[in-house]
């Protein structure tokens, strides 16, 4: 045969063949790219292993309708547009190759609708051909659904795994994103059975007791952040978070040890090396831990395109990666400082003398950090003060963790539209909805407020009317209204003009929570304002007694109060949020005690 170039869909197949290894590579691609595009929910369906079907829909900021055409090409990416680009990759794609390549082996339709746009488009592509496009009514987001995946590829075909296998494969994808990205709300359904859902609360471990399930998520340790500030300070700033299992834990396999870098997960045998050395002899011989390693540097630092399916990277600086995760990992199992102190038995609801609730304290890293023995050169005092901390952001997978104040509670139902009923590690909670969500509002209201980060809603022509001490009290307060982005004008006489509220708010009884405000307002002193000005809007947002909740409602805001900072008490008086029935209450109601 004469040497030829090859015609432009088999070059797009055998590219393909790159990306495209199996039905769990579609599902990675097309999860990156809902969350490049920044979705909040994103929701995965399979059957048949994905092979015959796999769908999945996000709330990201969707394809403008005169670019879908385009996004399907190869090499077509909204994410790059230099080689420089390359050095500073943020987003998980860049190579513009992976809808082309599904494309090229599916029969493949995307829906999207782009934020701004006010309908949607839906593209059908076959083999790599487009065979329809339609506008169509949807909401702003994509959804892509990849059917017989690989039919006009038999090779590929004979060497997929059982449907079983594949559906393993497709689990680890989602659960695996799910993990780096805490923050955003996953589900996974199989064969039409649900499969995984994590709530979005931002907070690695709630995802977590998702994948490890509860029992095993006790014995995990939370990983400082003092691990990673006592870094050598000649080595580029590598920040290593997420939870590590204590050596009690310990599976056959290193298949438990989970990494991601810069959000992206990796495999990468050296690191997950550098892990299990980290064990020393604290584990049996050919037992491995549980770990999932947050690994975060600066984008210069790595080079993600070494392989199409980008699950490999290069460190410039792997002696500092290695020792980054290894000291992390090190200093948290011999600190043995628990994560979140659930170990069982312990009673959580103890007050401290402070009449505060508190985690256990932290044992500071001892002397058994510096007597490793491995690469832990220890660095100097005076060095160690000089050593910044990684000054750099990665995208929104770094979550940081944030502290629990209430153990893990599992959900088990709701009484009376009103009350979440809930198991922790030493009993029973019965926790009120109203009060509780409050609280969860009220914390993030006042974050946000502080963060100058109140996001308002613009009114059309709502009034109030007060009558002279409720406007005098409006003029007296008028900053603590506006710091919650309540915008109030003089509408001549007593009456004002409503023109903004902040977002929670939205779909309220505007005159109602204004009337309730300004009645607090004119006893308050100013140093009260802002809190009863918050406590009013949170309570109006919150949701009311009689309100059915489902079980995802009733975990997110269960999960919201174990963060909360006062997670007990309710803001307005210091009301109980919930009830702690200890077994040893149970016990004793028994006759048992
Ligand atoms: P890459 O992610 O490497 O850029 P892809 O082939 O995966 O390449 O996607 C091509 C382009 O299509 C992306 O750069 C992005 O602009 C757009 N795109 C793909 N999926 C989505 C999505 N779910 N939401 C918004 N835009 C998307
Ligand atoms: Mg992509």
């Amino acid at each position: 045969m004469p040497i030829q170039i090859l015609p432009e869909h088999v070059v797009a197949k055998i590219a393909a063949g790159e990306v495209v290894e199996r039905p769990a590579s579609v599902v990675k691609e097309i999860v990156e790219n809902a969350l490049d595009a920044g979705a909040e929910t994103i929701t995965v369906e399979a059957e048949g292993g994905g092979r015959r079907l796999i769908r999945v829909s996000d709330d990201g900021g969707g394809i403008p309708s005169d670019e879908v055409e385009l996004a399907l090409t190869r090499h077509a990416t909204s994410k790059l547009q230099s080689v420089e680009d390359l050095t500073r990759i943020a987003t998980l794609g860049f190579r513009g190759e992976a809808l082309a390549s599904i494309a090229a082996v599916s029969r493949f339709a995307i829906t999207t609708r782009a934020r701004g746009e006010n309908a949607g488009v839906n593209v059908r592509v076959e083999g790599g051909r487009v065979v329809n496009r339609s506008m169509v009514g949807a909401p702003v987001g994509t959804v892509i659904t990849v059917e017989n995946l690989f039919y006009n590829v038999p090779a590929r075909l004979k060497f997929l795994k059982t449907e079983r296998t594949e559906r393993r494969h497709i689990n680890d994808v989602v659960t695996q994103y799910a993990m780096a990205y805490p923050a955003v709300r996953f589900s996974l359904h199989q064969e039409g059975h649900e499969q995984f859902r994590s709530n979005g609360s931002g907070a690695l471990g709630d995802v977590l007791v998702e994948v490890l399930g509860l029992d095993d998520f006790r014995q995990m340790l939370e990983i400082g952040s003092g691990a990673s500030e006592m870094r050598r300070p000649d080595l580029a700033p590598v920040e290593v978070r997420g939870f590590v299992s204590q050596p009690a834990l310990n599976r056959s396999n290193r298949g438990n040890i989970t990494l991601f870098v810069n959000g992206r997960h990796i495999k990468d045998t050296s690191l997950t090396h550098a892990v299990v050395r980290a064990y020393g002899n604290l584990l049996p011989d050919g037992r491995y831990p549980v770990a999932v390693l947050m690994i975060s540097l600066s984008p210069a630092e790595i080079d993600v395109n070494v392989h199409p399916a980008k699950t490999e990277v290069r460190f410039s600086q792997p002696d500092a990666v290695f020792s980054a995760v290894q000291r992390a990992v090190r200093t948290t199992i011999t600190g043995h400082a628990p994560a979140v102190s659930i170990e069982p038995g312990a009673n959580f609801l103890v007050p401290d003398e402070a009449g505060r609730w508190r985690d256990k304290p932290t044992p500071a890293l001892g002397s058994e950090t510096s007597q490793m023995d491995f690469d832990l050169s220890p660095v100097p005092e005076t060095l160690q003060k000089l050593v910044e901390p990684p000054s750099f952001s990665v995208p929104s997978s770094a979550a940081a963790t944030r502290r629990r104040n209430l153990p893990v509670l599992r959900i088990v139902g709701q009484i009376g539209a009103t009350y979440i009923v809930a198991e922790g590690p030493v009993g029973l909670y019965l926790v009120d909805q109203h009060v509780a969500h409050t609280r969860v509002l009220f914390e993030a209201l006042m974050a946000d407020r502080a963060a100058d980060q109140i996001e308002t809603e613009t009114l059309d022509g709502v009034t109030i009317e007060v009558d002279r001490r409720g406007r005098e009290a409006i003029e007296r307060h008028a900053g603590a209204l506006e710091s919650f982005g309540l915008g109030l004008e003089p509408f001549g006489g007593s009456t004002y003009l409503v023109r903004t509220v902040p977002d929670l708010l939205a779909g309220r009884d505007i005159e109602e929570v204004m009337r309730l405000i300004t009645v607090d307002l004119q006893t308050a002193s100013k140093e009260d304002a802002a809190r009863l000005v918050a406590v009013r809007v949170c309570e109006a947002a919150a949701y009311k007694q009689g309100r059915t909740l489902d079980h995802a409602d009733m975990q997110a805001l269960v999960r919201k109060l174990e963060y909360c900072a006062e997670p007990k008490v309710g803001p307005r008086d210091g009301g109980p949020t919930l009830i702690h029935i200890t077994a040893d209450d149970l016990a004793k109601q028994f006759g048992r005690g």
